[in-house]
Formats: C-alpha cells, structure tokens, sequence
C-alpha cells in the first residue's frame, strides 16, 4: 500500500491519533505584553461583517484582527534583530513544516519554580535516556502552563519585578542553536524565552541565538502530556504571510496508537 494511502487508512481508522495542540483563538486568548516604551500586539478580535442579516442575507463572516504573535504562532527568523536577513514567515521551505518532535517533560520542576529553565544537562541527560534530538525536528519543551492558558494573568505571572513564567537558560539557548540538529524550539507558554529573560544575557536568549541560527519557535502549544517522548510528527504550517515575522498556527501531532 502507498504510504499516503496507509496515512490515509490509519488516521481514519485510530492506528493515527491526531493531536490538536493549539490553543483556541478568540479576544480571550492571552497575547505578550511588554512595558514602556515598547509597542505591544492587539488581543484577537472578530468583527461582524453580516450574519444573515441586511448586511448579507445569506451569509455569515468576520474580519480579523490579530498580531503575527498571537495565541498559538510560529517565530520566523527574521522576527529578531539576530535573524533579520534570514526568512520571513513566507520563507520557511513547505519540508521544515512537518518534522518529528522530542518531548521533554520538565512540567515538575516548573511546577515547584515558575521561573524554571532548561539547561543543557536536561537535554543531555533526555537524550542518554532516549537518543538523540531528531535531525530537523522540533525540541517540545513542556512545563504545565498550558493549564493557565485560560487566563491572561495566571498565564503571564507578572509581579512588580515583571513575568515569571519557565523558559531556557541563556547557555543551553545557545547550545540548542549552534550544536543541536533541531528545526526549533516549542512551548506552551506566551513566547520562547522565559518570563525573567529580558535580564539574562544576552536578553531573550532563545530568540536571540535559535532565530539568529535561522531556526524557528513554536509557543502556546497545549496537549503535549498526550505525546509520547519520541515518535510524534508534527505538523506546523504558518500562514503565507509575505514579510511577515510570525503567524498564528494550528499545530497537529501525528501520534500511533
Ligand atoms: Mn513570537
């Protein structure tokens, strides 16, 4: 049987579950939100064109408004100063776009410590247990925070010494980026780096070194506690947005059953 044939087969017939691990986009999905003097992103929102109505009998539909980081999204490159020549959300070859996943669990130590970062030891100490990091693939870093996604302020888990929430240390940030075969980082909170990082060194690390490799990030990712640790195929394909230095994504797992 053809290969696409038997993919075909096997998601109808359950030997393929299919993993929806993005979050719902509405005006409640929580978006970043800087401090002066920084510009922020819009929340989310829908406008009523008609809805079966003087304005379009027939027909329902909305315009959109939403910023490229909004909700579940892809990072292109160029998205940061480090990257700035290399690809625009437009850019990324269609093949990067469904890759495998490694799945690292740290959602216990981020349980205990909001401020959690992943260091190059985890990743180390994941792959004697389990292998290398695939080649081209995405490095799913779960935490647990997708548990506050419901809530803006939960999720951000900002004091007056601003946003705790998990993230990568600026050591293991550059590791990943320059030693590690991986397409990208993804994570279930509101971008890649952590909550504290605008104070790590460099500020961002994540974005800083992994889109200044011309690698990509994944955020607000939900369900990873349904993959397994190795063997997932995702599938992340951001809109075609010429320019564009972000889209918001519907990211499927491919898992067998
Ligand atoms: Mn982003």
């Amino acid at each position: 049987m053809s290969v696409l044939r038997n993919l075909v087969d096997s998601v109808r017939n359950g030997g393929i579950e299919v993993v929806d691990l993005t979050a719902p986009l509405s005006s409640r999905t929580p978006v970043l939100r800087l401090p002066e003097p920084f510009g922020n992103t819009v929340p989310f929102t829908l406008r009523e064109i008609s809805r079966y109505d003087d304005r379009g009998p027939a027909w329902y539909w909305n315009d959109i408004s939403t910023g490229e980081h909004t909700g579940t999204h892809f990072d292109a490159p160029v998205h940061w100063v480090t990257g700035r020549d290399g690809e625009d959300v437009s850019q990324v070859p269609l093949d990067r776009l469904i890759a495998p996943a490694a799945v690292l669990d740290l959602a216990a130590q981020a349980a205990r410590n909001p401020d959690f970062l992943l260091e190059i030891d985890h990743v180390k100490a994941w792959q004697e247990a389990n292998g290398p990091l695939p080649e081209g693939g995405w490095l799913l870093y779960r935490t647990g925070w997708d548990a506050r996604s419901h809530d803006q302020e939960s999720f951000l888990n900002a004091d007056e010494t601003g946003p705790h929430t998990p993230g990568v240390s600026a050591e293991c940030a550059r590791w990943l980026a320059e030693e590690t075969p991986i397409a990208g980082i993804g994570v279930e909170t509101v971008g890649t780096d952590a909550g504290a990082a605008h104070g790590f060194d460099p500020a961002f690390p994540c974005h800083s070194f992994l889109l200044g490799a011309g690698k990509y990030g994944l955020t607000q990712l939900r369900n990873l506690d349904r993959l397994p640790v190795t063997g997932a195929v995702i599938v992340a394909p951001p809109l075609p947005i010429v320019g564009g230095s972000g889209s918001p994504v519907r990211v499927l797992a491919l898992v067998e059953r």
